[in-house]
């Protein structure tokens, strides 16, 4: 049994909503989405920064500096070190070319995101929201969004 999951994040990953614009954003997503009994919708704040990974949909992380690929082993035994207590920092040396960057600008394909904020759409019957569909998202939460669809 596999599930698919369609989360939406604010675009800078330390931002937080406060109560209120979280309720009125998750209103938006909802409407979204088909409305089906299988349809759950995850409202969560992260107390550290946590990744929002594309699972299975993930092909390639490319890297900013060198434009090399990035082994994928190596972004698994990231997240697996970090599942439990969050990212302290996104700063890290990149094993391809030793270049300082950040985490959330390497090039994944498919996306993948850190925040500390998250709305997530279980099974959501849907591909990728639109570009109308991200601004109206965006307009409830007062903070542009980024969205990463994963399959796990
Ligand atoms: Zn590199």
């Amino acid at each position: 049994m596999s599930d698919d999951v369609l989360s939406v994040i604010p675009a800078d990953p330390r931002w937080q909503p406060d109560q209120a614009a979280a309720d009125r954003t998750a209103a938006v997503v909802a409407g979204l989405v088909p409305r089906d009994e299988d349809v759950d919708i995850d409202v969560t704040w992260h107390e550290t920064l946590t990744v929002v990974d594309c699972g299975q949909n993930l092909e390639r992380i490319g890297c900013p500096q060198c434009g090399a690929s990035i082994d994928t082993e190596w972004w698994a035994d990231l997240l697996e070190a970090h599942c439990e207590s969050g990212f302290a920092t996104l700063a890290v040396e990149v094993p391809c070319c030793g270049a300082q960057s950040s985490l959330d600008s390497l090039d994944y394909d498919w996306p993948c995101g850190f925040a500390r904020f998250e709305i997530a759409v279980w099974n959501p019957e849907r591909a990728w929201l639109t570009d109308e569909e991200l601004t109206a998202v965006a307009d409830a939460l007062g903070h542009p969004v980024r969205q990463i669809l994963a399959h796990i």
